[in-house]
């Protein structure tokens, strides 16, 4: 899949487009998401041009993927989740309803976040 260079994130990248932003480092950035499902509710994206985990996976070198990772348990411990826990996610294609086509990783907490997502039909 090409990369739409006029997705949100890559606006929000480019400066374009204000966020709360909670870290930043050569490979990632990381917000909050703009609509909450939890009481801490944080995107991470890469600084590359990624539609998602499987472009990333394929096409970042191992620097940029070890970075990201690193960058996404950083901004948990420093959202204060480490000792209470949570969940991080990643959606890709149409299945998953990915919504923004930049790869990003949620990462949810602040209370019990369930199981499980739901896997239930519509
Ligand atoms: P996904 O369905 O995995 O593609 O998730 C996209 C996420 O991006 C959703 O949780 C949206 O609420 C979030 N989002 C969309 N636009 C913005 C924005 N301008 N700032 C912060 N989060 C956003």
């Amino acid at each position: 899949m090409e990369y739409d260079e006029q997705n949100v994130f890559s606006k929000i990248l480019r400066g374009e487009i204000p966020i709360n932003s909670v870290y930043e480092d050569e490979y990632a950035l990381a917000f909050e998401d703009i609509n909450p499902q939890a009481p801490v509710h944080l995107l991470v994206i890469p600084k590359g041009s990624y539609v998602s985990l499987d472009d990333f996976t394929m096409e970042a070198s191992e620097k940029e993927v070890a970075g990201f990772l690193f960058a996404v348990g950083h901004v948990a411990r420093q959202a204060g989740l480490s000792g209470s826990g949570y969940r991080i996610l990643a959606n890709h294609g149409t299945d998953a309803n990915q919504e923004v086509p930049h790869f990003h990783v949620h990462i949810v907490g602040g209370r019990n976040v369930g199981k499980m997502i739901s896997l239930k039909d519509k």
